[in-house]
């Protein structure tokens, strides 16, 4: 197949690729660097990658794909147990990580590969084919433990190149990138999108609406974050006219990897004039829809299927769900070169994710506006509640309840109740812990939002809620009383 990095080779001298604080290499230095490396790694099975936030992760990845070794990026906030289960199940070799980092005892087996960003070696010739596995990323175990889904070539290139299509993205981009890079989010998007498209990223090392501000305001043209990331800008705009004036400023802001929160969406709109743009991947699947650049962006939505995504809602018997009445809700089924090729040593798993016809099963719930446009209600798992005789999603109550004042974080799950099947339970963290909000004020302010069968029955109060290294709420952690 042709390059997944065209820029790489030949790579110009003087065009700037990556950036982590400091530090930043041009495409020539990358392409010397990943060469170096590419050339350690040699014929290995599998690498290990220990994807820290720094320019070291960025060589190692690009290196096992010059050198058409799959890689595996390991979370170094991992636990040993969780470090340990990922490299039994897919075994590598080698260990590609920065000179100064401590690898801890689950490591100790792997032979260990220094990546040195000053090396310099030849680009290997591509000899990989497009079907040929490139990466192996363990999913962030939102729902369950998390399963290695390999992740082919092509799906790394088409869904790369849909997102350019989408977002009219090239190499005049500069992406501004605070994310972690063990997901597909932080580095499919953040770092591997940039270079397939001749782009440059800059990362911050640690996310801030400072940070965010100042690449802004120098010349980054893009931003890609969480939807805790926007929070944080969102209650930072306030008091800040230069954020304000860079997210004006910018071409694209672009959220994904979890809901929006509607308030938030709102909040950044008032303050700056800028909307942003949600997108819907998963790591099996990577990107599935997005908001165009020249769409309309609109809070609550996902938007439409990227070119080359077949997009089904599909009922529980299988039947496809017909209208696009934005009320009747379907789980979303896609296909396309987008998908993951299996999860590793999980035959049942890959077997039982997909339907006769191909599609991947992703067990999220949505519904379709008449325009087309995609909104999530939430994961048939964990959001989806059946209560009275409905099917309600966990989504919107939450965006009804992070619209009172009380309110800070929000989180809405279903436990069993004698007389509706389920009850609605609202999570709630308090604006202010000494003076919570009562279940009263909160039923009452989502019966004056949303049919009355939406109000939460009970109340927890909580000082945080459960969340992830992506900011992804663990519902798991919530329902185990
Ligand atoms: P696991 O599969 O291990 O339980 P996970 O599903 O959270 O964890 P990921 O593949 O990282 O692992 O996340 C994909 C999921 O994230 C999607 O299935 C969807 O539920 C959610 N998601 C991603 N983007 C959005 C979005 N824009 N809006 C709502 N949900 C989103
Ligand atoms: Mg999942």
């Amino acid at each position: 197949m042709s390059s997944l990095f065209p820029a790489l080779s030949p790579a110009p001298a003087d065009r700037p690729a990556v950036r982590f604080g400091e530090r930043s290499l041009t495409y020539a230095e990358l392409a010397a660097a990943a060469g170096a490396a590419a050339g350690r790694i040699g014929t290995a099975r599998r690498v290990a990658v220990w994807a820290t936030p720094a320019m070291e992760t960025a060589v190692a990845v690009v290196a096992a794909l010059l050198a058409g070794v799959p890689a595996v990026p390991l979370n170094p906030r991992s636990g040993d147990g969780e470090l340990a289960h990922i490299l039994s199940d897919s075994g590598p070799t080698l260990v590609l990580a920065p000179p100064d980092a401590e690898l801890p005892p689950a490591l100790a087996a792997l032979e260990r590969v220094d990546v040195d960003v000053r090396a310099a070696g030849p680009v290997p010739e591509d000899r990989a084919a497009e079907g040929d596995p490139a990466l192996v990323v363990y999913t962030s175990g939102t729902t369950g433990p998390p399963k290695g889904a390999v992740i082919p070539r092509r799906a790394l290139a088409s869904t790369l190149d849909a997102l350019a299509d989408a977002w009219r993205w090239t190499g005049d981009d500069v992406l501004v990138h605070g994310l972690p890079l063990f997901h597909v989010h932080g580095l499919v998007l953040g770092v591997l999108g940039p270079l397939r498209r001749g782009g440059s990223v800059r990362h911050l090392g640690r996310f801030s609406p400072e940070g965010v501000a100042r690449e802004l305001n120098d010349g980054a043209t893009m931003l890609f974050g969480v939807p805790t990331m926007y929070h944080r800008i969102a209650e930072a705009l306030p008091g800040d006219p230069e954020l304000a004036k860079a997210l004006a400023g910018a071409r694209l802001l672009v959220s994904g990897s979890a809901a929006l929160p509607v308030h938030d969406h709102e909040r950044i709109a008032a303050a700056t004039g800028r909307r942003v743009i949600e997108r819907y991947g998963m790591t099996e699947t990577l990107m599935n829809t997005s908001v165009r650049a020249d769409g309309e962006p609109r809070a609550g939505t996902v938007g439409v299927p990227l070119p080359g995504v077949e997009l089904r809602l599909v009922e529980e018997d299988g039947t496809p769900v017909g209208e696009r009445d934005g009320e009747s809700v379907g789980e979303i089924q896609v296909r396309g070169p987008n998908l993951f090729t299996e999860y590793l040593n999980r035959p049942d798993a890959t077997a039982a994710a997909f339907t006769p016809d191909g599609f991947f099963r992703t067990g999220d719930m949505a519904v379709r506006d008449p325009d087309g446009y995609v909104r999530i209600v939430g994961r048939k798992a964990t959001d989806l509640i059946k209560s009275g005789g409905y099917k309600i999603g966990a989504g919107e109550i939450e965006n009804a309840l992070l619209e009172h004042p009380q309110v800070r974080e929000a989180a809405v799950t279903g436990e069993p109740d004698p007389d509706l099947g389920e009850r609605i339970v609202a999570w709630i963290v308090p604006a202010d812990p000494g003076a919570p909000p009562t279940l009263e004020a909160l039923a009452g302010h989502v019966a004056a939002r949303l049919a009355p069968h939406k109000r939460p029955r009970a109340v927890r109060y909580l000082d945080a809620l459960p969340r992830n290294d992506m900011g992804k709420i663990m519902k798991r952690a919530l329902n185990r009383d």
